[in-house]
């Protein structure tokens, strides 16, 4: 059994190391926020002092982190990984980050006998408390099969869809996907509530059709309730389309949808809305419509 290394411990990283644990996996833990460690080793964790240490005790880590730049330095910096990884190791990193710079780091772990996988997730801090995440994963068929029952233990759709990089990549088309959707939602159920109908009613007509969608069933009651408490950050959301707008851009790709959707976006961040769920969005909409789409008291 894997002697498992996680660091990043956030919304995400913090359940899916408890499902590891509940698992049964021997799990030692970093993050630089003191608090979220210690909530992890009262669940019967061990802490380690810095990625290099957690790498030291360990023949499988996983990184759950923000970006493309934390994941370069928790792997490459001062005290990361490739510092005390032994050869053989295998890297897991499940961040969202830009495919490229999972090629990157892929290949300088190479040179020193280490494996990369990207195994982005989607479905948010619900399904990662559930254990029942969409993990769809790039690298290696051989490590991919050695790993997968890890994986299993904190999602229920676990796919090996290519090459290392092409897990991040169907993640930035799910989070075109995902945006685009809750922009949709945010615009049509505005114009319904300004054309004088109860949005709680729209919402029960039609999610039964073909409009009906995960998206909508998991932010309409929060949006009906006002509810934009995270969830998945708006940042974090402008983050995953500034990385669609860079691949886009290398391979030529057209996103005029995902590009508006953006700028929808970066204008909630510079409201101050930074932190809100993406679900948020259609505080942008309804500012504008001077319309709030919320239940009837
Ligand atoms: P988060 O900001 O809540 O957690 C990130 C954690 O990383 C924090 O605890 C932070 O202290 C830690 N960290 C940052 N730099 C570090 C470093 N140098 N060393 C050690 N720890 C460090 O973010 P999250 O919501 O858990 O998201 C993590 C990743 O998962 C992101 O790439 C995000 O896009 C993706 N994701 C999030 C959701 C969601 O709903 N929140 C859903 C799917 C995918």
């Amino acid at each position: 059994m894997f002697k498992i290394g996680f660091i990043g411990l956030g919304i995400m990283g913090k359940p899916m190391a408890k499902n590891l644990l509940k698992a049964g996996y021997e799990l030692t833990v970093f993050d630089i926020n003191n608090e979220a460690v210690r909530e992890v080793t009262a669940s019967g964790a061990k802490e380690g002092k810095s990625s290099a240490d957690v790498a030291a005790q360990s023949d499988l880590i996983i990184t759950m982190l923000p970006n493309s730049p934390e994941v370069e330095q928790v792997v490459l910096g001062n005290n990361g990984v490739l510092a005390t990884a032994r050869p053989g190791t295998i890297l897991v990193d499940m961040s969202s980050i830009a495919p490229l710079v999972s090629r990157k780091l892929s290949d300088k772990l190479a040179g020193k006998g280490i494996i990369m996988l990207d195994a982005p997730v989607s479905g948010g801090e619900p399904k990662a408390i559930e254990g029942t995440l969409a993990i769809m994963v790039g690298g290696p068929e051989e490590a991919f099969n050695r790993v997968k029952d890890v994986l299993s233990a904190m999602g229920s759709s676990v796919k090996l869809v290519g090459d290392i990089g092409s897990g991040n990549v169907t993640k930035l088309a799910n989070q075109i996907i995902v945006a685009l959707n809750i922009a949709a939602m945010s615009e049509a159920m505005v114009l319904a509530t300004k054309a004088g109908v109860d949005p709680e009613k729209v919402y029960q007509a039609i999610r039964g059709g073909l409009a009906g969608s995960t998206v909508l069933d998991a932010k309409m009651p929060l949006v009906l309730n006002g509810n934009f408490k995270p969830g998945f950050r708006i940042e974090l959301h402008i983050k995953d389309l500034m990385n669609v707008l860079d691949t886009a851009d290398e391979i030529d790709s057209p996103v005029m949808l995902t590009e508006k959707v953006l700028e929808i976006m970066k204008s909630l961040r510079d409201e101050g809305k930074a932190k809100d769920d993406h679900g948020g969005l259609i505080q942008y909409y309804e500012k504008l419509a001077k319309i709030q789409v919320r239940k009837k008291q």
